[in-house]
């Protein structure tokens, strides 16, 4: 028992959200098994990023609880939860180097400089960055960003990483390549990952478990195949593109 509690990374239990009068998430419940990596997909305006910051404390919940490894952090800040999230935009600091892009949030933590200097370090060496840990984020190219955004939630060593669509500014090319580097570094890494996109293909591709949103309701869960093979409707099966 105890054990299935621990193994539990990420439990959402009757979760709502209402902007204004217009209730956007309409009661999601969802288990996250820890060290899985989920991937949340759906049409655009389905509700994926508000689930996600509403994860990350960055949205509070209009109703409903989250616990993150059976701690309820429904009420907490966002530093608090031990999360870190990616974002599409990157949100890199334009005037600071990459390694103090890095290293900004552990400053601020207050953490030694000496640690900072070794997770850093190991995080460059993790997304092959380390050529470019004195250039600034306008002299990178997108994917460059990209591999420092990753890399800046990377030295903050959360239990959970929260992806909200990361790869959709790049290049088709490009993205295929950090796809393939976002499935090695959970390999490597062993975090729970949970990833937002509309993106059918990476969702396939990445996911240990497809969550299909549709107008903040959950259509289906499941592994990426049976999810395909097993469509539960129509919306499903036209939107992961299954035989019918
Ligand atoms: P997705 O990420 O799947 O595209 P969102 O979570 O961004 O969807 O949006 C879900 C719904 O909530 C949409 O109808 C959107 O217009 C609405 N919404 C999101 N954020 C806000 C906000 N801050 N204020 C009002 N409505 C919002
Ligand atoms: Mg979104």
């Amino acid at each position: 028992m105890r054990d299935e509690i621990a193994r539990t990374g990420v439990v959402l239990t009757d979760i709502r959200k209402s902007f204004g009068n217009l209730e956007v998430i309409h009661g999601i419940n969802l288990k996250i098994t820890e060290g899985s990596f989920v991937v949340f997909v759906g049409p655009s305006g389905c509700g994926k990023s508000t689930l996600l910051r509403m994860i990350a404390g960055l949205e509070e919940v209009t109703d409903g609880e989250i616990e993150i490894k059976g701690r309820d952090v429904t009420d907490l800040d966002p530093s608090e939860r031990g999360i870190a999230m990616v974002f599409q935009s990157y949100a890199l600091y334009p005037h600071m180097s990459v390694r103090d892009n890095l290293g900004f949030g552990l400053k601020m933590a207050r953490t030694p400089k000496v640690e900072i200097e070794a997770r850093v370090r190991a995080a460059s060496a993790i997304l092959k960055i380390d050529p470019l840990l004195d250039r600034r984020p306008g002299q990178l190219s997108g994917g460059q960003r990209q591999r420092v955004a990753i890399g800046r939630a990377i030295v903050r060593k959360p239990e959970v990483f929260l992806f909200d669509e990361p790869l959709s500014n790049l290049d088709a090319e490009l993205r295929v390549s950090m796809r393939i580097e976002i499935a090695r570094l959970h390999r490597e890494l062993r975090n729970t990952m949970i990833y937002v996109t509309h993106d059918q293909t990476e969702a396939m591709t990445l996911a240990d478990k497809i969550v299909v949103l549709r107008d903040g309701r959950i259509e289906q869960t499941g592994s990426p195949r049976e999810v395909y093979e097993k469509p539960a409707n129509i919306f499903v099966a036209g939107f992961i593109g299954s035989p019918r």
